[in-house]
């Protein structure tokens, strides 16, 4: 058996058009362009490409992109001081603070600074607090892209098994809230959880968040679940010459793929629907902050 690819480049193009044609539409019929504030501080490479592929994309959908580049060694204060003033600037609907701040930057104090109807990225404790209690809240994007995936994927999720291995605050948490949410029975997994193949096995969903490369092999996975990597690791690739490198998943695709019934490519899986889904989450903020109805 092998498995059936999921194609996240494919998805994450579909979202994007239907973001594009709604902006279309609320320029049309309401007059105005949402507009997406991305914050970069410092130097970090991945970092820098993150932000950029994020503001042509937003220019790609029609919307109007605000960039803010810092100097690593920007005070605090004046990080806190620029998310205040985006949160005030009425043609800013969402704030994006690019992640790992410099370590002389709280980046909690910043996420928390960021007003919960702009939090585009979702990590806002009333945010949290509100998915954790089935309120209606903007959603963290790499989740809510590798729902959308389990969704196209599957169709209906309720009563099946899930199990998410990690339960950091970006992914593992927020991923096993929808998960739950969608009426699945889920378990999140860990460092410390005993057994993790035996654990993953009784799932019909997988979603990998752990950060370690090829980690969930083949032989851990259930015949005929789906499984979501979410895991992005550069590695070296000596097959591909001297000093090279490759993505890779934190699941060992080649033995898993024999083994599930669909399953995420890395790259091409759920990398592509983390900066689609930040749009679809600014093009929610910008409606619901004037009253307006969004798309679903
Ligand atoms: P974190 O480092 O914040 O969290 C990793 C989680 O994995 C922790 O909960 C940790 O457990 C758990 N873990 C570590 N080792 C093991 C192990 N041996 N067995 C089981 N669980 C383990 O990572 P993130 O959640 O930020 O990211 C996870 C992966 O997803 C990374 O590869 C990252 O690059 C990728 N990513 C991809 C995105 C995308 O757009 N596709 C976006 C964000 C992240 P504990 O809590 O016990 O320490």
């Amino acid at each position: 058996m092998s498995a059936k690819v999921i194609d996240g480049k494919a998805e994450a193009e579909r979202l994007r058009g239907a973001v594009a044609e709604e902006v279309a539409r609320l320029k049309a019929d309401h007059g105005f362009v949402p507009g997406l504030a991305v914050v970069l501080v410092g130097e970090d490479p991945a970092s820098k490409v993150y932000v950029s592929s994020k503001a042509k994309q937003t220019v790609e959908v029609g919307m109007t992109s605000y960039e803010h580049k810092l100097p690593a060694d920007t005070p605090e204060a004046d990080v806190l001081a620029l998310v205040e003033r985006l949160n005030q600037d009425p043609g800013v609907d969402g704030i994006l603070v690019q992640l790992p701040l410099p370590k002389h930057i709280d980046s909690t104090k910043v996420l928390e600074t960021i007003a919960p109807d702009k939090d585009v990225d979702g990590f806002h404790v009333v945010n949290v607090g509100k998915l954790s209690t089935g309120q209606w809240s903007l959603v963290p994007c790499t989740p809510y892209g590798s729902m959308m995936l389990l969704r196209s994927t599957l169709g209906k999720l309720s009563g099946l098994e899930a199990v998410v291995v990690g339960r950091s605050n970006i992914v593992g948490k927020p991923m096993a809230q929808l998960l739950l949410k969608a009426n699945c029975t889920v378990t999140v997994a860990h460092s410390r959880t005993k057994d993790l193949p035996a654990v993953c096995r009784r799932a019909d969903i997988v979603v990998a968040a752990v950060g370690i490369p090829e980690l969930v092999k083949g032989d851990w996975i259930k015949p005929g679940a789906t499984v979501i990597d979410v895991g992005i690791n550069r590695v070296p690739a000596p097959e591909k010459g001297e000093g090279k490198t490759k993505l890779v998943g934190d699941v060992d695709y080649a033995s898993a793929a024999k083994v599930a019934g669909a399953i995420t490519p890395v790259p091409g899986g759920v990398g592509p629907m983390t900066i689609a889904t930040l749009l679809g989450n600014t093009l929610i903020a910008a409606c619901r902050r004037r009253g307006l109805t969004p798309p679903t």
